[in-house]
């Protein structure tokens, strides 16, 4: 596989370091509120690269953290604390806050078929590991005690921007107005590894350390999980293309410093889904949310689709009409998976193996998910008998997950059902879409009209009505339409 690698800003054949076992981190989310589906994009196409190395037949861990202390609202450890701006807003604890919020991040995620990564930590896990590791920076030098924090002295490093070419004086532009600078600092880019002299007098969490009682800072969490469970190397980072800086570069130098060697081989960075009018935020404009989607008639996997289309390197823009379109797109794929019938005829693996080489073309060369997408459509245009057909689309579609078998196995379902209870009475959508669900209620109708139960009947066009679906009766079927 070929990856853009974000610390050498090359495309690089990937070589793992262990012949057993391929270590991969990502960086977790910050459990204060829900997630948007910009963070579910970096998620998503993470989840790609996961299943992607796994068809590739590599045994891969996979750690993610989640924070669930210390993340500030700035980057550069100024700022509110995130979890007790969260705690704040809704009256609640910071531990009930992670836990509502935790479980909110992995029902959205399995909602869009991004599974669970083979560890999952959260921060407050790890204390004595972070810890463990202030500590030998102390004790090298590489770390200062100054105000009643403890700080990564960035001054001790041969070079320290890793993934761009940043000076001091760049970093400046942009600082906001009315955040205090931390005077503490020998230098502008030291971070802080362990805080002791909270500027939140009410931060609930907070531990025993050797520099007083606080709480660790945002960065060390992702060094200390990874080599809690990963040990002293990994093959893979990843992150949104925010995280690169600062807190992939910090986690580098303090990770290094405290290894004495070289600690990641391969970053990658998804780069950001934004709106029209910019950027995606959880504080202004619509907080687009998983169940924002649901809530206006979307299925999550058409999302799952629209992010596939592009590259994840490039930035992607969100609005209704892309991801209208992105739904059409997914009923029309799951229509034709639906039109091909397993006939019990033996597969041809020569077909297979062509098929199969377009798919790894694509996702080889840094997961060009869309190049895979086409790949996909080349299986349905091939030339060969439709159980091959089936079996690679279900390979494929490990990867992709799409839920396209199982999609179109409930789409045969339906249209069977559809037939038994009138020859030829269809179901359709004004917007060409279709949702078994619906389509469901709409025969049970039928069904009650041709029994003469018009109480039934009309009970079952009441209920659809109230959940927004409006029936208009066509010669030979129902159409049906959203308002
Ligand atoms: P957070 O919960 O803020 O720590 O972010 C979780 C993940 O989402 C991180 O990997 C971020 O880099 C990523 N991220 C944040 N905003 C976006 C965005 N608009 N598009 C894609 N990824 C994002
Ligand atoms: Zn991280």
């Amino acid at each position: 596989m070929k990856i853009y690698n974000s610390a050498s800003r090359k495309v690089e054949d990937f070589v793992p370091n262990h012949p057993d076992i391929l270590k991969m981190y990502t960086c977790g989310p910050t459990v204060y509120h829900f997630a948007h589906i910009g963070n579910l994009r970096s998620y998503i196409m993470e989840d790609v690269l996961e299943k992607y190395l796994r068809f590739s037949g590599y045994n891969v861990k996979r750690v993610m953290n989640i924070t669930d202390v210390g993340h500030l609202t700035s980057d550069a450890d100024e700022g509110e604390d995130k979890m007790l701006k969260g705690a704040k807003r809704e009256h609640k604890s910071v531990m009930e806050i992670a836990k509502f919020y935790t479980d909110a991040f992995f029902s959205d995620c399995a909602k869009l078929n991004i599974k669970t990564p083979d560890v999952v930590e959260p921060a407050t896990n790890c204390i004595d590991d972070y810890i463990r590791i202030i500590t030998k920076l102390m004790d090298t030098g590489y770390a200062y005690f100054a105000g009643g924090n403890v700080y990564f002295d960035t001054s001790k490093l041969e070079r320290y921007y890793i993934f761009n070419d940043y000076t001091e004086d760049d970093l400046a532009v942009g600082v906001r107005e009315g955040v205090e600078e931390d005077t503490n600092k020998r230098n502008k880019n030291d971070f802080v590894l362990w805080f002791t002299k909270s500027k939140f007098e009410d931060q609930a969490l907070k531990w025993d350390s050797p520099w007083g009682t606080g709480y660790p800072g945002w960065h060390i969490e992702c060094s200390g999980i990874s080599m809690k469970h990963l040990g002293d190397d990994l093959d893979i980072h990843c992150g949104g293309i925010d995280n690169a800086f600062p807190h992939h570069t910090n986690e580098i130098a303090q990770s290094e410093s405290y290894l004495g060697h070289k600690w990641c081989n391969y970053w990658m960075h998804v780069h950001h889904l934004n709106t029209n009018d910019g950027k995606m935020s959880k504080s202004s404009g619509e907080f687009l949310t998983v169940p924002l989607l649901e809530e206006k008639g979307y299925d999550p996997l058409a999302y799952r689709l629209f992010c596939l289309q592009s590259h994840y390197r490039k930035s992607l823009v969100f609005n209704w009409e892309n991801l209208d379109n992105a739904m059409k797109t997914y009923n029309k794929l799951i229509g034709r998976v639906a039109a091909l019938t397993p006939k019990g005829e033996a597969v041809d693996e020569e077909a297979v193996t062509a098929l199969k080489q377009r798919f790894d073309n694509a996702l080889g060369s840094d997961l060009n998910t869309s190049l895979a997408i086409t790949a996909l459509y080349d299986v349905l245009k091939y030339d060969t008998n439709e159980d091959t057909k089936l079996k690679v689309i279900a390979d494929f579609d490990y990867v992709l997950g799409l839920d396209l078998i199982k999609k179109a196995d409930a789409k045969r379902e339906t249209e069977k059902k559809q037939k038994a209870v009138e020859g030829e009475f269809t179901v359709i959508a004004e917007d060409g879409s279709s949702d078994p669900q619906i389509e469901e209620k709409i025969l049970a109708r039928q069904a009650a009209k041709k029994a003469k139960d018009f109480a039934s009947a009309d009970a079952i066009r009441n209920e659809l009505k109230a959940a927004g679906i409006e029936l208009t009766d066509i010669p030979h079927g129902v159409k049906w339409k959203k308002i």
